[in-house]
């Protein structure tokens, strides 16, 4: 489509902006064995406004890059817009946290389409949105701890995420052209907005995506912050607490893998959680709440939410393990000949997540 922008435009424009090229991408890349992981969190990074979803012309160049990976992928579009690249957006507005007012942001979904013998759906998610200004300021306020936010990237929070979901897709693709045929169930890719400001792209998504209706969500595998840490000590959540991972057959799946070579290995989130309280604090939250097995990778946070979340913190060898050990968890669930009764559940609907704000249709 014409709308969309090529990679190396992209690059150009946002480096030009920042002022600093992309000097060590390619032996970036090479450690990485990954050359697209590499590159997607390179342009990914070098946008100078930190992907801020409250800057709608700066955001709206991300989308347009992660539509643009997609379609390049022959993934196909799954948002509610009409031509070109919106194709592929959800365009929604919420009640901002960290201001008063509204605002309008767009989620960027894909769909890879099963074999047409099952009405269930898995979804991947890795939200797109940094921090937005005004949370920069207020972080630039923080009578505790004041700090700069001045450079910030938000590199590992959440465009590792975005490359690790990016390159399971391609090699999903790449599983089907091999196998010469498609999965039994439809997978989809979902890039929320607006996560920071409290999960409300995701929210979006349940509530108002109301072509999806009809099909059944039997799964969903959410990525934060996957680009630092040991890639042998993942956390991987499937609920607050150990009753509730338990209880949870994504989990066990995912728990049960096997895991071979430079893949990685799983330890329990809610064992390894430190009182932070991560299972409720992103995306797949959303659909837990709903009802939905539901799990989340979690690297290490490392300085998240300060301008030392930057690319050189990046180690992409544990962003690759990652993207590859979920690639085979959501190979698995999306191919399983067994249907998954009583598991899961449609859109739409609403959930209460702990933050404030409501959204709303946009068009
Ligand atoms: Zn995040």
């Amino acid at each position: 489509m014409s709308e969309l922008l090529s990679r190396r435009q992209i690059v150009r424009l946002s480096a030009a902006e920042r002022g600093a090229g992309l000097r060590g991408l390619a032996a970036f890349g090479q450690r990485a064995g990954g050359v697209k992981i590499a590159s997607d969190l390179a342009v990914l990074s070098a946008d100078p406004t930190g992907r801020d979803p409250t800057r709608p012309e700066a955001y709206a160049r991300m989308t347009r890059f992660v539509a643009t990976r997609l379609q390049e992928q022959g993934v196909l579009p799954a948002g509610d817009g009409k031509r070109g690249s919106a194709r592929y957006l959800q365009r929604f507005a919420w009640d901002q946290r960290y201001e008063t007012g509204r605002a309008v942001s767009d989620n960027v979904i894909g769909i890879r389409r099963g074999d047409g013998t099952s009405n269930e759906v898995v979804i991947v998610v890795a939200h797109l949105d940094g921090l937005s200004a005004a949370e920069k300021r207020w972080y630039e306020r923080d009578a505790r701890q004041p700090r700069s936010m001045a450079g910030y990237q938000g590199t590992n929070d959440n465009a590792s995420a975005v490359a690790a979901a990016l390159y399971l897709s391609d090699a999903l693709g790449r599983l089907e052209r091999m196998r010469k045929r498609p999965l039994k169930r439809d997978v989809v890719f979902l890039f929320p907005s607006a996560e920071e400001e409290g999960l409300k792209g995701t929210e979006a998504f349940a509530k108002l995506a109301s072509h999806f209706s009809g099909k059944r969500i039997v799964g969903v595998v959410n990525f934060e912050m996957v680009g630092q840490g040991d890639a042998r000590q993942v956390r991987f959540f499937g609920g607050a607490d150990g009753i509730a991972a338990g209880a949870n057959p994504l989990y066990q799946r995912g728990m049960e893998q096997r895991t071979r070579g430079a893949m990685a290995s799983l330890v329990p989130g809610h064992a390894r959680d430190g009182g932070e309280g991560w299972f409720e604090r992103s995306d797949h939250y959303v659909f837990a709440r709903g009802g939905i097995p539901s799990v989340m990778y979690l690297g290490e946070p490392g300085a998240y939410h300060t301008p030392q979340d930057n690319l050189g913190a990046i180690d992409p060898k544990t962003n690759r393990a990652v993207a590859r050990h979920a690639l085979r968890l959501v190979a698995g669930l999306a191919d399983d000949p067994r249907p998954q009764p009583g598991v899961g559940r449609g859109l739409p609907f609403t959930v209460q997540t702990g933050y404030q704000g409501g959204v709303y249709p946009a068009r």
